[in-house]
């Protein structure tokens, strides 16, 4: 895509109101930063080596889930050559990963089959971190639950659900 030369064209896009607050690159401080600083070279989306970061609808980058997992390879970010850009990101969390990449809480919504006494565990399956755990309860199928503390935020279980009931929320005090 070109890139938005006309500062006021980028205004008006930075004016627009947004009904969805999008997850972008891994450790970039804030949304108003990141659209500051972010030309849309593009270079991110070529460079991702899992294929997960896509255009918004204003051309912005911003990682979609259901395309795969987030691997932390940084690559994304070592690609973004703007020098205002590098402000962007939490230079010592991005190379220490001392915290999450995202200000974001994973979430099974009630379309989960297990939830509708169908039995799945696609997503156990899928967590390398083995942070969704299947449990009997009270149900005769088992019931996920998962660890938003351990959890890495890799992304992965995304993908593997066929119900696509899983999903991160942004938390209510970040942004
Ligand atoms: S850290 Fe790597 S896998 Fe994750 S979005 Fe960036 S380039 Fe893609
Ligand atoms: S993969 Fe989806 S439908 Fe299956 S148990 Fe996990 S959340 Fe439920
Ligand atoms: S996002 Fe969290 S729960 Fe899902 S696969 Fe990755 S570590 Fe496991």
């Amino acid at each position: 895509m070109e890139k938005l030369a006309d500062p006021s064209r980028r205004r008006f896009f930075r004016g627009r109101v947004k009904t969805k607050q999008e997850i972008r690159l891994p450790w970039v401080i804030n949304e108003a930063v990141f659209t500051s600083g972010c030309t849309q070279c593009q270079k991110c989306i070529t460079r991702c080596e899992t294929n997960i970061i896509v255009k918004d609808e204003d051309g912005y980058p911003k990682i979609d889930f259901s395309l795969g997992e987030c691997s932390f390879c940084n690559k994304c970010i070592e690609a973004c050559e703007q020098p205002l850009f590098s402000g962007a990101f939490t230079e010592e969390n991005r190379v220490n990963k001392s915290e999450k990449a995202w200000p974001v809480t994973l979430e099974i919504s009630d379309k989960c089959l297990a939830k509708n006494n169908i039995y799945c565990q696609s997503c156990r399956d899928e967590c390398e971190s083995s942070v969704i755990k299947f449990n009997y309860l009270n149900s005769s199928i088992p019931q996920p639950s998962l660890d938003n503390i351990d959890c890495n935020q890799c992304g992965a279980c995304i993908k593997s659900c066929p119900q696509d009931a899983i999903a991160f929320t942004f938390n209510a005090t970040e942004n």
